[in-house]
């Protein structure tokens, strides 16, 4: 079974603030799967630590304002080609994040509040068929 995982549940450090979110259930089931990890912030162009971005209406903003849609895109676009040229099973992503959140992200505010939604990555996945699910779900 070949799995395209979040890279930071991995324990990579790519998430905003340079750290990591490991999870430990998500590397135990991961034990006898074909892992293929990503972060799609990164590999839109998006740097190491970096500003807190979330969805504002059909755009992606930082927390200063910056417009990073495009580089959210990019990022999406490269997970599904990874998604599809290795024609994985599942996706296991991490919850809430503007990329990576499945059916709860943070609402645009900054403010930890969370409506319903799909990260940019999670959902372009989800639309070509793809089994997306997060941390939680496991
Ligand atoms: Fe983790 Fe996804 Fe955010 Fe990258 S984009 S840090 S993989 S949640």
């Amino acid at each position: 079974m070949k799995v395209l995982v979040s890279n930071c549940l991995l324990g990579i450090n790519c998430r905003y603030k340079g750290d990591n979110c490991e999870n430990k259930k998500v590397l135990d089931f991961l034990k006898d799967k074909e892992v293929i990890g990503i972060c799609p912030e990164s590999e839109g162009g998006l740097l190491i630590p970096r500003d807190p971005s979330e969805i504002v209406g059909d755009k992606v903003l930082s927390k200063a304002g910056k417009d990073v849609t495009a580089e959210y895109k990019k990022g999406a676009s490269i997970a599904l080609k990874l998604a599809q040229d290795n024609k994985v099973d599942l996706v296991i992503f991490k919850a809430k994040s503007p990329s990576c959140g499945v059916g709860l992200i943070y609402d645009g505010t900054f403010t930890g509040n969370k409506i319903p939604g799909n990260g940019i990555a999670a959902d372009l996945l989800i639309k070509n068929g793809f089994k997306v699910i997060t941390e939680e779900d496991l």
